[in-house]
């Protein structure tokens, strides 16, 4: 069968974007070809999954950040060749699919060279203080003239593009979904094995999922922590993907200097998120930006873990407060560390929470929905 599909990603790291292109890519099957603009543990990754991939290397628009102003002539002229090659590689294909800004700036580029409809997957909350407003204002209008179709991964991702000034009449929200398995096949016995060689002296363990950046709050998990009796432990799983060792080590000099690097574990990038989940006591989300979706979130309720989120962004479209998770204020360590302490002293409602959690988790956000949600909007763009 020939690929209708040539998906698009900028990146080779596994960030949430990522690995969730790594399941919708499984779903369609035979049906997608893959080219990333850069080589990494994602192309490993799809390769593994038997994936046709390639890597087109992005040049120098590598330079160019989401906060960026101007992209430099040598960033555009990249992106122009850059185009050219995916228009060669679209040769049998009926639509680019982009899963990242960056992808979705080449293939609105290479579209008019190659004459195919693009669908842009949205994972990003587009506009200040995520993106520059120039960066906002060149998408959005690219997407205006280039999008057949934008597949936005959160309502409030779908809003902010279109308080950017987007056309609403192009969005399709599909959630993003997570596979329920690997969640369910985590066998008591590995998560206690992890727990006692992780943490064997805490009697209670928070931890916090991402990767490590300032927005995503591990700093204010550290605080948190700081605040909690000395039995209480916190887990930082994840890794600086894109650039922020700085930040990462000031995590550890700032435990140190709340007194508390004895209770912290650092556990760099992880890919048995599953056991680790079920081996903590509470999964803490503290991004003290809107998050675009949270893949997280979900994860942490598919491993019937209570659930503690900061309110913003897509998180109110996963967690209701109160019934299958706790929402606090973003950027609040004090109001995490009380939410923290109250599900430690109410274990009973702690445990009603998670099981609600779970059971909508499950509901609402399967692989299986989302991978269909991705093929009708390709269907219907493709023909
Ligand atoms: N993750 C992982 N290993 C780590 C830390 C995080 O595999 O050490 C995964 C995590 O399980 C989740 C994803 O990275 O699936 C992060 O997605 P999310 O939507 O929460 O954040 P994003 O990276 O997209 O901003």
């Amino acid at each position: 069968m020939t690929a209708r599909i040539l998906a698009l990603d900028h990146t080779g790291v596994l960030g949430g974007a990522e690995l969730s292109m790594l399941d919708v890519v499984a779903g369609l099957g035979e049906d997608v070809r893959v080219r990333l603009f850069a080589d990494g543990p994602f192309r490993e990754a799809l390769s593994a999954r038997g994936a046709d991939v390639r890597v087109l290397p992005m040049g120098a628009l590598a330079n160019v950040k989401k906060g960026s102003r101007v992209p430099s002539p040598r960033a555009l002229a990249a992106a122009w060749r850059l185009a050219g090659e995916v228009a060669r590689e679209a040769h049998s294909a009926r639509v680019l699919y982009a899963n990242s800004e960056k992808a979705f700036i080449v293939a609105a580029l290479a579209a008019g060279r190659c004459h195919l409809p693009v669908v842009w997957h949205l994972r990003d909350l587009l506009g200040p203080p995520h993106f520059s407003a120039l960066n906002t204002r060149g998408a959005v209008m690219l997407a205006n003239w280039r999008a057949s179709r934008v597949i936005a991964n959160s309502r409030a991702t779908a809003d902010a593009f279109v308080a950017a000034g987007g056309d609403g009449g192009r969005v399709r929200v599909v959630h993003n979904g997570i596979a329920a398995a690997s969640f369910d096949d985590v066998p008591a016995g590995a998560a206690r094995a992890l727990r006692a060689e992780l943490s064997p002296n805490a009697a209670y363990v928070m931890a916090i999922f991402g990767r490590l950046h300032a927005w995503k709050g591990q700093q204010i998990a550290i605080d948190a922590l700081a605040q909690l009796p000395a039995d209480c432990h916190l887990w930082v799983v994840g890794a600086p993907l894109f650039g922020e060792d700085e930040f990462a080590a000031g995590l550890q000099s700032q435990a140190m200097r709340r007194g508390v690097s004895d209770r912290v574990k650092f556990l760099g990038f992880r890919h048995d998120i599953a056991p680790l989940m079920h081996a903590c006591d509470v999964v803490v989300h503290a991004s003290t930006l809107p998050e675009p979706f949270g893949r997280v979130l979900v994860e942490g309720m598919l491993a019937g873990r209570p659930v503690i989120a900061a309110a913003a962004g897509g998180v109110g479209e996963i967690i209701t407060n109160g019934t299958t998770g706790v929402l606090v204020p973003p950027g609040d360590a004090a109001a995490l560390a009380r939410a923290v302490a109250r599900l430690r002293a109410e274990p009973v409602r702690a445990a009603a929470l998670a099981s609600a959690g779970a059971v909508h988790a499950r509901a609402a956000f399967s692989l299986e929905a989302m991978v269909r949600g991705v093929r009708a909007v390709l269907d219907e763009v493709a023909g």
